[in-house]
């Protein structure tokens, strides 16, 4: 991964490490960032490629409340006292963050699972709509990875997509990413697919001129665990069980970690299907059990 700062436009950059985050040239010395990396580390790199630009940063749109879209906002707020947008949703949880654990887990965090992927300070954030924009800057709504998720597009005709989909070998490692709600996702697979720009940049992956491969990829990823989850529930299953199928299916280790995201992901397509009427629930023996319907 390159520490760099890549000219994509005009007025458009990206960091080319590991995160991709936007930077968005407002005038002479001030810019925007399009999130703002895991932490303070990769703040610091940015940063000094900002300075060494002469440039300052006035602004922070975070594409959603994940910390490793967020986690550097501290650093940026505390030095430059910059604002940070995001929809309004994001912006309560990107300014409360203590809450935000709890939505993949179900209930107060085990203290252990907060590492910085899961965990990170709260800043002052506030709800984008309604506020000015910085000019060339417009929105998309890509809700699905996370609850009222946003891209950014900007004149350059640069796409920054946030995790509307990930990359091939993300998928080919993980099988199975984060997802809020199933059926957004879709929708904004679709969408995003529609698209014109000269690039589109996913945060954790390569950007490309042309997205709609990695739309296809990401679309069928999501087929198949639905098409996975549907078998392991053709007789009843309980939860737990439907995990160990699943790993073992995608030859998978269980850790706790795993177990907290992987398996909040697994009870998102469960809760899918369960919405659209392609699964069912039944206590059995004080089990909560899961079955496919037809
Ligand atoms: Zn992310």
């Amino acid at each position: 991964m390159r520490n760099e700062l890549i000219c994509a436009g005009e007025k458009t950059y990206y960091y080319a490490g590991l995160y991709k985050i936007g930077v968005y040239k407002t005038d002479e010395t001030n810019v925007c960032l399009i999130d703002a990396g895991i932490d303070e580390e990769i703040a610091i790199k940015l940063d000094r490629l900002i300075e060494e630009k002469g440039w300052r940063v006035s602004l922070i749109i975070n594409t959603h409340y994940h910390a490793d879209h967020c986690g550097g906002n501290y650093y940026f707020q505390k030095k430059y006292n910059c604002k940070i947008y995001a929809s309004k949703m994001n912006a309560a949880l990107i300014s409360n963050y203590d809450i935000c654990p709890a939505i993949v887990w179900g209930a107060t965090p085990l203290t252990v699972l907060l590492d910085h992927y899961y965990y990170t300070k709260s800043t002052i954030a506030e709800d984008i709509e309604g506020k000015e924009l910085p000019e060339g800057l417009s929105l998309i709504n890509l809700p699905g990875h996370a609850i009222s998720m946003i891209g950014v597009r900007t004149e350059d005709e640069v796409i920054f997509l946030g995790d509307a989909l990930v990359g091939v070998d993300t998928l080919k490692k993980e099988k199975i990413t984060y997802i809020y709600e199933i059926g957004d996702y879709l929708s904004s697979l679709d969408k995003v697919e529609k698209l014109s720009a000269k690039l589109f940049i996913p945060y954790h992956s390569e950007p490309v001129r042309d997205i709609r491969e990695l739309v296809r990829i990401n679309r069928e990823n999501v087929m198949n665990n639905l098409k996975r989850i549907k078998a392991i529930c053709k007789t009843p299953r309980h939860f737990d069980d439907i995990v160990r199928e699943f790993f073992n299916d995608v030859d998978m280790e269980l850790t706790l970690y795993k177990y907290n995201v992987k398996g909040g992901i697994i009870k998102t397509y469960l809760t899918y299907l369960h919405n659209t009427g392609q699964m069912e629930t039944e206590c059995m023996d004080n089990y909560l059990m899961w079955q496919t319907i037809g």
